[in-house]
């Protein structure tokens, strides 16, 4: 990344041999380099390593085929992917180093940077859909601002398109003492048939009641900090007792979030005029969960269809006599939930289907409620 652990780069440029490409984000408006992902390129007294001190988000781009040769600005016509829920991610991940004190670039530099990775990538890997993953760490410890930060062997010019750098060794713009860069690799084959399955869960403590968010600050809840040990370990402990996810509870008996997911059920509920309405229901953001971008599109998309939106605080029985459970994020869309702590639950594969399609809707998030 650029940024004070910016290194001089080798020629990143057109392509690379395999699977994915890297963009990094610079500040004031101008530095990017590529990379090759495989070779090193963070110091090892980086904070968001040694401290798991940093931010990230994670979006998708869509490869749009037959488009041909593209400028790959993201948002003009001619590009050849189309970046998902762009917005709601920089402004998350604009809240996630607010509650964290680190300084960001600015939201067009991280575009900017996700496009140029996405060109690079696309270049090697035509019509495959991408993971876009947006890092910003403390960047590394001693001597903030003692860096370089260095303009690499690519820039990006006025068309686009990737040239030469010019100007090595310009200092670190003085606030920007972080590390930042941006990550694609292509989207896990794998997720589609994980989807198609459903998803064994388990209910997992997670130790923390449903109002320490509000109480503790420094918790970081529902933030996405680099700080994700734990929710991998919960994701290992549910696979070695054969489950396929997780729920995290607070410890005074609230349905939370997954490690990686949003969860959302649904009721059908008789109408007065004698019809059946659809209620959607997401457990509270006070609770310390992350507000979802996937769940905020799709509430913006369920409310212009007509259906009743609800929020927690949700028990573990509400999710055992609802119609339906999912759970939800950008990468893995929506996947219903068939088990929940070994029992099977009631699943609806109309609900599951226009929930994907509320989803692909792509709209701009309403209320991820209180
Ligand atoms: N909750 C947590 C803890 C997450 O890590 C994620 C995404 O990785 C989500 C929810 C879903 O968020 P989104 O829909 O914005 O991808």
């Amino acid at each position: 990344g650029a940024g004070s652990a910016g290194g001089a780069g080798s020629a990143g440029g057109a392509g690379f041999p395999t699977g994915s490409g890297a963009g990094a984000a610079g500040g004031a408006g101008v530095s990017l380099r590529v990379d090759d992902p495989r070779r090193p390129a963070i110091l090892v007294t980086d904070q968001g390593l040694t401290r798991g001190d940093g931010v990230f988000e994670t979006m998708t781009a869509v490869a749009t085929k037959g488009s041909g040769t593209g400028t790959g600005t993201g948002t003009g016509t001619g590009a050849p992917f189309r970046v998902r829920k762009e917005d709601s991610h920089l402004a998350r991940l604009a809240t996630s180093a607010e509650a964290l004190e680190i300084p960001l670039p600015p939201a067009a530099d991280w575009r900017r940077a996700a496009a140029v990775g996405l060109e690079a990538f696309t270049a090697g890997n035509p019509g495959v859909d991408a993971v876009v993953k947006l890092v910003a760490t403390r960047g590394p410890e001693g001597a903030p601002g003692g860096g370089h930060y260095v303009r690499g062997a690519a820039d990006v010019g006025s068309d686009g398109e990737l040239a030469e750098a010019t100007e090595p060794g310009l200092p670190v713009p003085s606030h920007l003492t972080g590390t930042y860069w941006v990550l694609v690799s292509p989207v896990s084959p794998g997720l589609a048939a994980a989807r198609e399955r459903g998803l064994k869960v388990l209910l997992l403590d997670r130790g923390v009641d449903s109002g320490v968010a509000e109480r503790a600050p420094w918790l970081l809840m529902g933030t996405k900090s680099l700080s994700y040990a734990v929710n991998m370990a919960a994701l290992r402990y549910a696979t070695s007792q054969g489950a396929d996810d997780v729920i995290f509870t607070s410890s005074d008996g609230q349905v939370l979030e997954g490690p990686t997911s949003t969860v959302l059920m649904a009721r059908r509920v008789p109408q007065q005029d004698g019809s059946t309405g659809i209620e959607l229901i997401t457990p509270l953001r006070s609770s310390g969960i992350l507000p979802g971008t996937s769940q905020g599109t799709i509430f913006a998309a369920a409310q212009a269809a007509g259906w009743q939106l609800g929020y927690g605080p949700l028990e573990p029985s509400d999710l055992m006599d609802a119609d339906g459970v999912w759970l939800v994020s950008s990468v893995r869309l929506v996947a219903p939930v068939t088990h929940l702590d070994g029992e099977e639950i009631p699943q609806d594969a109309e609900l599951t289907e226009l929930l994907n399609g509320f989803l692909a809707e792509d709209r701009e998030p309403g209320e991820h409620g209180p």
